[in-house]
């Protein structure tokens, strides 16, 4: 079993996020409220809307642990976002997930890559208008993503198992 790196995050003023890197004032509490901001944004305008569970999930993955620090957490956000990038959110897919990731079972602690993208919340929070941001959002899902490489083939197995559930008999 492998564990997290103990990691010293710096909750006070700094001008770097520990978790995702980018450049701000606060640091992780700065990237946090940024973040915040961005849902908001979404939540307001449908036309930034449609990429909202990416912005959720790129942000997950950049920031392991704040919001994958349990074995279980790290399964459910490692799954959601392979749900998203390789198998284009199906419902269907989506549903089964939900109900596997439901199960307790001896999930593995697993340790983050730690370079998670260049790319983070700060371009996102900066795009000009919503085609702008829809732009960037999923090219900075597909840097997570491409930060994540290692840990693909077990997202996809682990959709694979939740997909046995729905099997005819
Ligand atoms: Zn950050």
């Amino acid at each position: 079993m492998v564990t997290i790196d103990p990691i010293s995050l710096n909750r006070g003023p700094s001008s770097r996020c520990p978790e995702c890197g980018a450049r701000i004032s606060g640091g992780l509490a700065g990237c946090e409220a940024m973040y915040h901001e961005v849902v908001k944004r979404e939540f307001a305008e449908s036309t930034y809307f449609v990429v909202h569970n990416l912005t959720e999930s790129a942000y997950t993955l950049q920031h392991p642990h704040e919001h994958m620090y349990t074995p279980r957490l790290f399964a459910a956000g490692l799954c959601k976002f392979t749900w998203l990038m390789e198998y284009r959110a199906d419902a269907i897919i989506g549903e089964s997930l939900k109900q596997w990731l439901s199960f307790e079972r001896p999930y593995e602690l697993i340790t983050p890559p730690s370079f998670r993208g260049g790319l983070t919340i700060v371009e996102v929070y900066n795009a000009p208008n919503a085609p702008n941001h829809v732009k960037r959002v999923k090219r900075w899902a597909a840097e997570v993503w491409d930060a994540y490489a290692a840990y693909q083939g077990l997202g996809i197995t682990w959709i694979e198992q939740s997909r046995k559930l729905n099997l005819p008999g």
